[in-house]
């Protein structure tokens, strides 16, 4: 099968439509990561989903909708707060998690009661959802543990030959996947932190907890307990304070004959100049932005990244540090 990557014309939405109306899978733009979308109605697109990425048959998918799809049609019910966060952040990079309707494909939610609902602002997103006027399910358009996809050749490098098409909308400006937020409950918890931060959520909710899996317990979003978004090389974790023990790894690696390579913020890069560096940024959103093109290009050149954590941690950061933990394969 030929992979054909176009942008968001006339043309290229039919063809989308076409192929979603076939149970294809196509992938398209958004402003978090590129998704790879299939009817959320059909049980047949829907495993192929699963079944192209190499995806655990228990991580739900989250589906996808336009701006004005009437999702009470999805849902069993919406609390209060669960509205006014909706006209408060969507379209935007927030997944909101609902007691589900059951009328999608029982494989979208694998089996859980629930259904993750996200309307992307991505213009791209939005004309292809609007084409097919139906719940799209979609994951990160990258292999199962894989580096998720930031642009159309991302995609293109896990996917050639396996999906008719990619709706290109350039690089993604967010970088990281969507929060996701327990919608279910009396008060909003956050399952995966992202671009609209805790703070933002208990501004407009009131308050807003962060979920943590009690022992024994079957975790609500199964896909957090998964090793994530990792690159194909060796890599190596350090604390900002560890930056001697940092470059003595990077030493050894060299007197080794190996390739290594830094990961760490600008003022960090800055420090280590004589060495290979990969240059995440200075602020919380230019990290996200970069993270996942900087992963997918150190494992093309190095034989071991090595990151130095960034010394933010709180709004916009804890999603950039959940995101370099699981890549690195850091234990929280
Ligand atoms: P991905 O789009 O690849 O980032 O994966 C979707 C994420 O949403 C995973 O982390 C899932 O665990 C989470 N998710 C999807 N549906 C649900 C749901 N019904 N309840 C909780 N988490 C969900
Ligand atoms: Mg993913």
């Amino acid at each position: 099968m030929e992979t054909k990557i176009f942008g968001c014309r006339r043309e290229s939405l039919a063809l989308a439509r076409e192929y979603i109306l076939k149970d294809d899978v196509v992938a398209f733009h958004t402003e978090t990561v590129y998704g790879l979308g299939a009817n959320a109605f059909s049980d047949e697109a829907v495993r192929k989903v699963f079944a192209l990425k190499g995806r655990p048959a228990d991580n739900p998918l989250i589906a996808h909708v336009h701006r004005d799809y009437d999702i009470s049609r999805l849902i069993d019910r919406e609390p209060p707060y669960a509205a006014a966060l909706r006209r408060a952040f969507l379209p935007g990079p927030l997944t909101m998690v609902y007691p589900s309707a059951k009328r999608v494909s029982r494989y979208v939610s694998c089996g859980l009661d629930t259904l993750a609902i996200r309307v992307p602002s991505s213009p791209v997103a939005q004309a292809f959802l609007w084409e097919v006027d139906l719940p799209i399910a979609a994951p990160s358009a990258n292999l199962s543990k894989h580096v998720s996809p930031v642009t159309a050749q991302h995609v293109y490098d896990d996917f050639h030959g396996k999906i008719p098409l990619i709706l290109d909308g350039g690089p993604c400006a967010g970088g990281i996947e969507s929060t996701v937020l327990d919608c279910t409950g009396e008060v909003p918890q956050i399952l995966r932190a992202g671009l609209v931060t805790r703070e933002m959520i208990a501004e407009i909710a009131g308050d807003c907890g962060i979920y943590a899996a009690k022992a024994g317990e079957r975790p609500k979003s199964p896909g957090m307990a998964y090793k994530h978004y990792s690159p194909r090389c060796r890599t190596a974790y350090f604390q900002a304070e560890e930056r001697a023990a940092a470059i003595g790894c990077y030493q050894d690696e060299r007197a080794a004959g190996g390739e290594p390579i830094f990961l760490c913020e600008s003022e960090i890069c800055a420090a280590l100049a004589p060495y290979r560096v990969l240059d995440l940024g200075e602020t919380p959103e230019e990290m996200a932005r970069r993270l996942y093109a900087l992963l997918r290009n150190a494992e093309r050149q190095a034989t071991l990244l090595i990151a130095i954590e960034p010394k933010q941690k709180d709004g916009v950061m804890a999603g950039v540090l959940n995101r370099l933990h699981r890549a690195f394969g850091v234990i929280t």
